[in-house]
């Protein structure tokens, strides 16, 4: 048993954290979190990160309710460990970028419903990152996952499947109406419960880009050997945060 806060190494490289009473993170080697979220009858189990563990065994040592699975959207580091499900539930226009054929995808719908004993989560889809992301909203527990959709420190908005930024700033503006409803952030490659601040800060950077200026928040960003445009924003602590992105997108 894990107590809240508390963190276990599980295998070579997961680290399970109970963030809160009913929540898990679990992060992949620092390359990835997916979580699981546990009612009275079901759990669900959000992201599957890169899969070279048994991620199932790993949520077998926390819960033994039947699962369901939903993927925030179709990169390998969420959906790895699908292989060791039946089936998963993505958005729709992720699907021509998922390719785990052991597990079988069907298709999860903005304002979706997904019951699990004495709570509901809340499929939101967005256009960001990736054309169809899927945040998911526990009410009971006041938080919003997000996937890769809005993290901390740096968006990626530069992904070949990446929207505009413009796009990205209406989904931005679509979660925000949700804001009374969550008091914490639990994204993609988090390690612990972040702000729903950076919703905002995220706005701002949009709107900074969609303007051209001022100048000096503006930034390049070396990935993968490339250089991408950035804008600064404000992230962790204070800290300088950078959503990176395509112009030409
Ligand atoms: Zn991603």
């Amino acid at each position: 048993m894990i107590e809240i806060n508390e963190t276990l190494q599980y295998g070579k490289r997961l680290k399970i954290t109970r963030v809160f009473k009913d929540v898990y993170l679990l992060n992949d080697a620092d390359n990835g979190t997916g979580y699981l979220v546990i009612g009275s009858e079901k759990a669900l189990v959000i992201d599957t990160c890169n899969g070279r563990q048994n991620y199932k065994k790993a949520i077998r040592s926390l819960t033994d309710l039947p699962l369901i699975l939903v993927n925030t959207h179709a990169h390998g580091d969420h959906t790895g460990g699908n292989r060791f499900f039946e089936k998963t539930l993505i958005g729709e226009k992720e699907l021509p970028y998922y390719d785990v054929g052991e597990c079988p995808a069907e298709i999860i719908q903005d304002g979706d419903l997904i019951e699990l004993g004495g709570k509901t989560i809340e499929a939101i889809s967005f256009a960001g990152h990736t054309p169809e992301g899927i945040c998911l909203l526990s009410r009971k527990d006041r938080c919003l996952f997000t996937g890769d959709s809005v993290l901390g420190r740096t968006v990626w908005m530069f992904m070949p499947n990446s929207v505009s930024i413009d796009t990205l700033r209406q989904s931005l503006i679509k979660l925000s109406a949700f804001k009374g409803e969550f008091d914490y952030l639990l994204t993609g490659h988090g390690t612990k419960a972040d702000p729903p601040e950076y919703i905002d800060r995220l706005i701002e950077a949009c709107d900074i880009i969609l303007k051209g200026e001022p100048k000096e928040r503006f930034g390049t960003c070396n990935i993968w050997g490339r250089e991408f445009p950035c804008c600064y924003y404000t992230g962790e602590d204070g800290m300088r945060a950078t959503l990176v992105y395509n112009p030409k997108a």
